[in-house]
């Protein structure tokens, strides 16, 4: 994709959607940080259901410790790898409260060190909750990035790199959003939407299920 094109496919999501936010649910950084550990391999929808649950009982390091593990694994047991979830989750409270202050750390090498948070889990973390220019490559941003032509990479690492160097620094902070949302809901995985897809005459795919307009 040409520098004029990534212009307007930005453009184009940020006039539909001026202020896209994450569809988990939470309401403090510590239930972000729980809430993105839990959704790995698990929709947003399924942790919304039992974050619903949990953090009315426990959304403090301490509640969640005070859980124990059998408690906590019983109020996630309805999200995919629950058992190593609450594990990595009761660890990570432990070091919030021993090393941070019971607060949630602002740095990608003191999330990086959480169990249970990788790369990906930083980066949303860092950009959703501080509003840092972060760029989380999930399973839809790997394949928009690749498909569309805007950041081609053979894994999420050279895409986020690619991302972040091409997308211009106004949109960088909510890049992120457009870009799931869009994978998620018009430039799906098996068939793409591209009839109703709004950035169509910017995209470089060449299998389209539609014209250009
Ligand atoms: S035109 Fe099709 S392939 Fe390109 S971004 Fe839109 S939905 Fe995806």
């Amino acid at each position: 994709m040409k520098k004029e094109q990534i212009e307007r496919f930005f453009a184009t999501l940020q006039a539909a959607n001026p202020r896209p936010v994450t569809e988990l649910e939470y309401t403090s950084v510590f239930e972000l940080l729980c809430a993105v550990l839990l959704s790995a391999q698990a929709t947003d929808v399924g942790v919304n259901k039992a974050t619903r649950r949990l953090f009315p009982v426990a959304n403090t390091p301490q509640q969640m410790l005070d859980l124990g593990l059998e408690g906590l694994e019983e109020q996630i047991q309805t999200i995919g790898l629950y058992r190593s979830k609450a594990k990595h989750l009761l660890q990570t409270c432990r070091i919030l409260l021993d090393k941070h202050g019971g607060q949630v750390p602002r740095t990608r090498e003191a999330l990086e060190e959480l169990p249970g948070v990788g790369r990906k889990t930083a980066n949303v973390v860092l950009n959703v909750a501080f509003g840092e220019p972060t760029m989380a490559v999930d399973t839809h941003i790997f394949r928009l990035g690749n498909r569309t032509g805007l950041a081609p990479g053979k894994t999420p690492l050279e895409v986020e790199r690619k991302l972040l160097k091409r997308i211009p620094a106004k949109y960088l902070e909510d890049a992120h959003h457009w870009l799931i949302l869009h994978g998620r809901y018009v430039c799906t995985a098996r068939k793409p939407h591209c009839e109703r897809c709004a950035v169509i005459d910017c995209c470089d795919y060449k299998d389209k299920t539609a014209a250009r307009p």
